[in-house]
């Protein structure tokens, strides 16, 4: 008999604009698979069409801050002036409980699951070049030209540590990076099957 397992953590990280969140949607919207998307918590703003609670739970830095003080966070990380976090509680329910659960983080986060989940599968979703990310932040409109540019200063750092992760997968169109995904995690839950 084959028995089961705690659900598989996944860590998607990538530079901003590169399309995590349109990735972690496709994936979620396909019944085929067991990925629950872990909300985070944020001290930034929310953009317009946001809501509290599905896209992240928005907090005051006071608020942030207690939550860190009382180990409510499983990682957190501050990202172009704002903190952003996981709350811990829900992931190692979810996970207990035999579902798999991704979460769409930047570097210095994931590198923080790296060491409380070892046996986390950490994924870096790649943007074909600098210029296709610096046009798809441009086209989204949701940040000012200051804040691309800082954006796409922390890209290239986010870049650069591509090879701390197990898998880096291209976006270069939505079906094919999901695709790609898919198998990865197919390929991860075989590999932890155990007779
Ligand atoms: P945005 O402001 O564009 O929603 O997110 C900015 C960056 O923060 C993105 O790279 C996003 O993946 C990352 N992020 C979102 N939630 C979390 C989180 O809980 N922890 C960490 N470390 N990064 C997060």
């Amino acid at each position: 008999m084959i028995f089961k397992e705690r659900g598989l953590l996944l860590v998607l990280s990538g530079p901003s604009g590169v399309g995590k969140g349109t990735v972690c949607r496709a994936l979620r919207e396909d019944e085929d698979n067991n990925l629950h998307y872990s909300v985070s918590c944020t001290t930034r703003k929310p953009r317009e069409g946001e809501v509290d609670g599905v896209h992240y739970f928005f907090k005051t830095r006071e608020e942030f801050e207690s939550m860190i003080a009382n180990n409510q966070l499983l990682e957190h990380a501050e990202f172009v002036g704002n903190y952003y976090g996981t709350p811990v509680e829900w992931v190692n329910k979810i996970l207990d409980e035999g579902k798999d659960v991704i979460l769409e983080i930047e570097v210095q986060g994931a590198m923080q699951v790296k060491e409380h989940f070892p046996e986390a599968v950490f994924l870096f979703l790649a943007p074909p070049s600098l210029q296709e990310l610096r046009n798809r932040l441009v086209g989204r409109g949701t940040e000012s030209e200051e804040v691309i540019k800082q954006r796409l200063l922390v890209a290239k750092e986010e870049i650069e540590m591509m090879d701390a992760y197990d898998y880096v997968v291209t976006n270069d169109e939505i079906h094919k990076a999901c695709d790609r995904i898919q198998a990865i995690v197919t390929a991860e839950h075989c590999s932890r099957e155990r007779v």
